[in-house]
């Protein structure tokens, strides 16, 4: 709740990302996760729960201006 917190893509859970925490960097970006297991499924198949996020952070809009 102050600003340390993130969700965790996979299972939607937001929580603390704490020095403990599961983590992984895909693609220039760290995605925290609640469990091993939440991290695990986000190895194996990244794509499946990272994409929304990407889509999120890729730079559109340099050739159609500002949405
Ligand atoms: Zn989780």
């Amino acid at each position: 709740m102050e600003g340390n917190v993130d969700k965790d893509p996979v299972c939607g859970m937001t929580m603390s990302r704490g020095e403990d925490a599961e983590r992984t960097d895909y693609q220039g970006r760290t995605y925290y996760f609640c469990s091993p297991e939440c991290k695990a499924r986000f190895d194996k198949d990244p794509l499946q729960y990272a994409v929304r996020r990407i889509s999120e952070a890729e730079p559109r809009g340099t050739l159609n201006g500002p949405r």
